[in-house]
């Protein structure tokens, strides 16, 4: 087993010095030397590896990149319950079809994409604001819709910066941010404060959506305690479009989206 992974290595090393390091390679050498631990973590019940432990969650990620295992691409990226992760990526330069400026107050005033979501959603989002206005919660849109091209030029920017490797530990490799499906919004207050950032957690705005998101067809995506499923740390701020059905029962059940669609699959599949 080491004899052999060590020729990997070697041959990797090998490629590396012919064509340039690139990160690809690097990526490929380290998701090699610590193979074994991997295949545990990659599957989705199975995440050992949580944020803030950060360099656990470069290596696993690297992995995922090398797609011998896990990086799957989405067959139905336009279905309302898509999930999309850290190992399901949408097809490339996928586009929803059916993208809309959603009509409810955003932090901004410029007319642009981070407005838009898809129709369905955008219908859903302008009741749930509407409500919440009704009970003297305001809210405020902060970020929707985000292209493939620009989740990639965040994405490429961060990598300039800091690497590809710690890139990937805080920001969405193209093609995986929810916000892509244009079936996920960040939401404040109307003040914007806290905006994306923890300190929105336990705000009234927060409570108010934990509470009612559901009944509009919203659930919490990256919900607290679930940081190992989900592979992202708690983000009371971003809500996800499933529609009522599956967001309430993803809400009565305490379960995160991963759980949900394994739950389907096993229902689904044939016993043996
Ligand atoms: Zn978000």
């Amino acid at each position: 087993m080491m004899n052999q992974q060590a020729m990997r290595i070697a041959a990797l090393s090998a490629i590396c010095l012919l064509a340039g390091c690139s990160s690809n390679t690097m990526a490929a050498q380290n998701s090699v030397a610590s193979a074994p631990a991997q295949v545990h973590t990659l599957s989705v019940n199975d995440h050992k590896t949580v944020p803030g432990n950060t360099e656990a969650a470069a290596s696993r990620l690297s992995a995922s990149k090398t797609g011998t295992t896990t990086m799957k691409t989405v067959t139905h990226p336009e279905a309302i319950d898509v999930l999309v992760n850290k190992q399901n990526k949408l097809p490339e330069n996928y586009t929803p079809r059916d993208l809309v400026y959603a009509d409810v107050r955003f932090t901004f005033k410029e007319k642009i994409e981070k407005r838009k979501m898809r129709k369905e959603a955008a219908a859903a989002l302008k009741q749930m604001f509407a409500a919440a206005d009704q009970d003297r919660v305001p809210l405020a849109g902060v970020s929707a819709y985000r292209s493939h091209a620009r989740q990639k030029a965040i994405f490429e920017g961060y990598v300039r910066r800091d690497g590809e490797a710690k890139a990937r530990t805080y920001s969405a490799y193209p093609g995986t941010s929810e916000h892509e499906t244009g079936l996920a919004i960040d939401v404040s207050g109307s003040n914007g404060r806290c905006a994306a950032t923890g300190c929105f957690a336990g705000t009234k705005e927060a409570k108010w959506l934990a509470k009612n998101a559901p009944a509009y067809g919203f659930i919490i995506r990256y919900p607290k305690g679930k940081e190992s499923i989900t592979g992202y740390t708690y983000e009371p701020w971003h809500l996800r479009y499933v529609g009522k059905s599956i967001a309430g029962e993803i809400s009565r059940k305490q379960l995160t989206l991963e759980e949900y669609t394994a739950q389907q699959s096993t229902a689904s599949s044939p016993s043996s």
